[in-house]
């Protein structure tokens, strides 16, 4: 008998929330078990809900968002959108250079289709949304890793970066804010990563989708804003900001020199006409979301849900033996360090495989994000500081004996 397989075009994809790991919590939920999910960037089932006016935005103009839109969007979500670039000072967007999308991950494999043939080389973080990675790998390309340096504030390694581009490599990506780590990088850095890109003729890619997300009155830079001769693609959506993720939103923007990248832009028409539109009634409501972008969400603030949750597990992490972690500066992700020697860990999947079945709590392996060494995890910070707090005393104890085999 005949039998289907999967893709071996997916043999290099790696999990991060799904696999095996994933595979053993619906397990144990499915028997009853009760699984705290530290897991998940996704605000809406923590009690983070999306600001009143934006639901009553969508469900007064249902009607009128019925049918297909333009493929690259509603004229006025897109000229929002502009609006938006002009704030971050990206040059040179156009409304035809906006592409709405369903979230930034539909956008994400647009590009890498669009742009990829057998063999092209993309630098891609390490640690990365695993996405990126997934995407490269399925448009045909090879994902080079570059560094993230933990010493560093997780900023880049420029020397590791630099290092890897070949003649095959026609993109750098970063991601900024970034998931796992919560670094947001500083201008210098960017304008380093600019400068790599304009002396290579590389094309930038930056996910910015927590741009809006930021603690400590720590700024954003667009590195499109800091290279208007460089061919960049900037992508961002109101998954995260907005907490809603489910409405399926995000856009891309073509900014600085397109001359040379004329044949790429049609490759991404026809994609994205060949999806006829993405989500309408969520496009609609990009014009009202996109309206009060100046004002710091006060969630991010002292005394805030994100900001308080993020002190806590910052500092309880930091105080557990074995464990330490960097303090993420956005979003609602930290990647601690475990010292693999100590827990002579081998293999993290693993290590996250024995918290869960043990204590019944869910975290991500760093080699979901595509983190070489067994030494590090992923958690969300989204659930209630009494979870957070119940999870970090699970921690303390489950490691007070762990040892590898
Ligand atoms: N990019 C990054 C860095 C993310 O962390 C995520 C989601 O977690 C996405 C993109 C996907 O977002 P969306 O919901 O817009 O598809």
């Amino acid at each position: 008998m005949r039998t289907y397989e999967k893709s071996t075009k997916l043999d290099n994809v790696c999990y991060d929330i799904r696999g095996p790991v994933m595979d053993e919590a619906n397990r144990m939920q499915a028997a009853g078990i009760d699984v705290l999910k530290l897991n998940i960037g996704n605000p809406a089932p923590f009690g983070f809900h999306a600001p009143d006016e934006v639901i009553k935005d969508m469900s007064y103009n249902l009607r009128d968002t019925e049918g297909y839109s333009d493929s690259k969007g509603l004229f006025s979500a897109r000229k929002a959108i502009m609006q938006y670039c002009q704030l971050k000072h990206i040059p040179n967007v156009g409304i035809d250079d906006i592409y709405t999308g369903n979230g930034v991950s539909e956008l994400i494999t647009m590009s890498m289709q669009g742009l990829l043939n057998n063999g092209d080389e993309i630098l891609v973080p390490s640690p990365d949304y695993p996405l990126w990675t997934a995407s490269v790998t399925l448009a045909g390309g090879t994902a080079v890793h570059y560094i993230c340096d933990e010493s560093s504030e997780w900023y880049p390694d420029l020397e590791d970066m630099e290092k890897k581009i070949t003649d095959k490599t026609k993109a750098i990506v970063i991601i900024n804010p970034n998931n796992p780590t919560g670094a947001v990088y500083p201008k210098e850095i960017l304008e380093k990563i600019a400068d790599m890109a304009r002396r290579h003729e590389l094309i930038i890619f930056s996910d910015e989708i927590y741009d809006r997300l930021l603690m400590d009155g720590v700024e954003h830079t667009s590195i499109a804003s800091l290279c208007p001769d460089v061919f960049c693609i900037t992508l961002n959506g109101l998954s995260k900001s907005h907490r809603i993720a489910g409405f399926r939103v995000g856009w891309m923007t073509l900014s600085g020199d397109k001359s040379r990248v004329k044949g790429y832009i049609e490759g991404l028409n026809m994609l994205s006409s060949m999806r006829l539109c993405s989500n309408v009634p969520s496009q609609y409501i990009i014009k009202y979301a996109l309206g009060d972008y100046t004002k710091t969400d006060d969630l991010l603030l002292p005394g805030g849900r994100i900001y308080e949750q993020r002190e806590y597990i910052y500092n309880a992490l930091n105080s557990i033996d074995g464990l330490s972690a960097v303090k993420p500066k956005a979003a609602f992700y930290i990647f601690p360090k475990i010292d693999a020697k100590r827990f002579n860990i081998t293999n993290d999947e693993q290590f996250v495989l024995d918290f869960l079945r043990q204590k019944k709590i869910l975290l991500v392996h760093g080699g979901g994000f595509h983190w070489e060494q067994p030494d590090h995890f992923r958690i969300v910070y989204l659930p209630k500081l009494e979870d957070l707090e119940y999870s970090m005393k699970e921690m303390k104890d489950f490691l007070a004996d762990y040892r590898q085999e």
